[in-house]
């Protein structure tokens, strides 16, 4: 399967290590953003390793990222042959559920894969938009959640 697939993983595998470091991110005081490598397997992923981006972050704002630092680390990402798909946040004291904000967000960016720590350990998500039932042009927001 080519990388550019955009696919439902079946399986998630995630290293005791990189959970252990996700979830210590999740407890601090700070919003944490950042990219998470991944091997990607015929129907699986495997999460490698994270990358650490700067985002400014507030209850009003959620998460900002710091867009220059974001390009950079995905331009190295690339030039080592990584491929950082999942984007990695954290819920300061919250859960992982999705913030009015998350949803927002990915209707804008339209499909992705996220990591989203929380008080309550990780999840995943999957999200992409489908046509809505007998329109041509109306799209809706599927996300689907895979605890880790
Ligand atoms: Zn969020």
């Amino acid at each position: 399967m080519a990388k550019t697939d955009f696919f439902k993983p079946n399986k998630i595998y995630i290293s005791h290590a990189l959970r252990e470091q996700l979830c210590d991110l999740a407890t601090q005081d700070k919003t944490h953003f950042g990219l998470v490598t991944v091997n990607i397997g015929e129907s699986s992923f495997e999460l490698n390793e994270y990358f650490d981006v700067g985002c400014r972050s507030g209850p009003v704002l959620h998460l900002y990222p710091d867009f220059s630092k974001l390009h950079r680390t995905k331009r190295y990402l690339e030039m080592i042959g990584k491929a950082p798909m999942v984007e990695f946040h954290t819920h300061i004291k919250s859960d992982t559920e999705l913030h009015i904000k998350d949803i927002e967000k990915m209707k804008m960016l339209r499909r992705g894969y996220w990591i989203i720590g929380g008080n309550n350990g990780l999840a995943f998500y999957f999200f992409y938009h489908k046509p809505k039932q007998n329109t041509k042009n109306m799209m809706t927001l599927v996300t689907e959640k895979i605890e880790l």
